[in-house]
């Protein structure tokens, strides 16, 4: 087998991994690169393979890093199948045409445009996200499926985010049975919604994320002790909590955590707002896929049938819904996305919010350099919000361990879990620092050196 790394190679976006199986070709993920989409020369407006030569393409999961091209891959050529889990399906159609929607304002208000030069084409149109969906394959967890003649694929539950899947194929190459095993991104253990990462034996070629290969995050019991406190500390000054969030994943998470609150540990609860649009709709698939939780998040759905939204939590819908929130007197906690800061309907909360001490924000995910919500999680004096400057005199939590990420520990007792030694093992999906970290807790079960590949290095294995 030949593996060549198109993206998520040294950096967290951009996940494309290319390989070459007899005389099949397979694409793990096709996901969207956080580099400007402006770019006529970037990363998400050129691919450094030919979609049409594809047979089969695999999805880990849909977050945007891993699925955020793949209506361009239709664009260039690619008919054939795209394999997903069942959720992964819905999920995906939902945040495609999403971000079809969005590049067409982006294309309207002329953001789509590099200095001086003419306005760019979105990278997609509906028209293509719709011939993506129809494209789906979608296949259960631990049923193996020849997606390809002697190419076995089996979905093993990631526990990153609903429909999450590690991907696992079995092949015979020289008349020896071969086991190719792609984490995608891996979930924590012990978080309570989803369940723990799905150990997998006898690996033969494996390649990890890595996005958190160099941290050890807090545990699930001492997150929601914090989280306590902090509902507390808003119910006794009368104020807000705002939580920045993205819409697939850490939203449902927040929700599930304060529902938790509320239900297990009889916190006097207080309203929360969901002030996403889209995050209504991923709600809704949330919903329809009970058997993917934990057995103590099915108890805690048993006795509330509008799970993920109970009469304590409120969906904003429209822009009207959300302004009405600035008037409204707290105790509160309002989740809203771009979990980052830098778009979306949060920065109108913050802007509410920031300059009261009474006031907390939370920040629950990792922050990309330069962001609001790097600022934010810095504790900075003063931040700019849609060009005005505030106080930031909020105070603010940082509780990363929220996060839907394994962290060092999580990695390595997956690791050990695979038995025997692993012949071949690669890096990706994380910063310099992660990888190198995490090159050391890996190599005691690989046979060979661990590799951290360089976009578009190319292996025999
Ligand atoms: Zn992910």
């Amino acid at each position: 087998m030949r593996i060549t790394f198109h993206g998520a190679a040294r950096q967290v976006t951009g996940s494309a991994h290319l390989l070459e199986i007899g005389r099949h070709k397979i694409l793990l993920d096709c996901g969207l690169y956080d580099s400007d989409r402006s770019d006529p020369n970037g990363p998400n407006r050129n691919f450094t393979f030919d979609p049409r030569s594809l047979d089969a393409v695999i999805v880990s999961h849909a977050h945007n890093d891993h699925i955020g091209r793949i209506p361009c891959l239709v664009r260039a050529g690619y008919r054939g199948p795209i394999y997903v889990t069942r959720a992964t399906a819905d999920i995906t159609s939902v945040m495609l045409r999403d971000s079809a929607r969005i590049q067409r304002e982006d294309l309207r208000n002329g953001s789509l445009k590099a200095a001086g030069a003419e306005p760019l084409e979105p990278l997609f149109e509906l028209t293509d996200v719709e011939w993506v969906v129809e494209q789906f394959k979608r296949l259960p967890y631990d049923e193996p499926a020849e997606i390809l003649e002697g190419v076995t694929l089996t979905y093993k539950d990631a526990g990153h985010i609903l429909g999450s899947g590690i991907v696992q194929l079995d092949y015979v190459e020289d008349g020896r049975p071969r086991r190719f095993v792609f984490t995608g991104d891996l979930g924590r253990r012990n978080m309570g919604l989803l369940p723990d990462p799905t150990p997998i034996q006898d690996i033969d070629i494996l390649v990890s994320e890595s996005t958190y290969g160099n941290k050890e995050l807090e545990p699930y019991d001492k997150l929601i002790k914090q989280l306590h406190a902090i509902v507390a500390r808003a119910i006794r000054l009368q104020s807000r909590v705002i939580i920045p969030a993205f819409s697939l994943g850490r939203t449902q998470r927040m929700v599930y955590c304060l529902q938790e609150l509320f239900a297990v540990h009889k916190v006097r609860p207080i309203p929360v707002y969901v002030d996403s649009p889209l995050a209504l709709r991923l709600t809704d698939i949330h919903r329809e896929f009970p058997e993917a939780y934990t057995p103590d998040a099915r108890r805690l759905m048993d006795k509330d049938p509008r799970y993920f939204g109970s009469k304590y939590v409120e969906f904003c819908e429209t822009w009207d819904d959300s302004r009405r929130l600035n008037y409204q007197p707290g105790p509160m906690v309002i989740i809203a996305s771009s979990g980052m800061c830098d778009a979306g309907r949060i920065r109108h909360h913050l802007k509410h919010a920031v300059a009261d001490p009474d006031n907390a924000i939370v920040i629950v995910s990792y922050q990309a350099e330069k962001t609001l919500g790097r600022k934010i999680a810095e504790g900075v004096e003063r931040i700019q919000i849609m060009d005005q400057w505030h106080e930031l005199n909020a105070a603010v939590y940082v509780l990363d361990g929220f996060s839907g990420h394994a962290d060092r520990n999580d990695l390595a007792w997956w690791y050990a879990q695979s038995g025997g030694k692993i012949d071949k093992a690669f890096l990706v999906h994380g910063e310099t620092e992660s990888l190198e970290a995490l090159k050391s807790v890996l190599q005691p079960h690989v046979e060979s050196p661990v590799i951290i590949p360089d976009r578009l290095d190319s292996y025999e294995v």
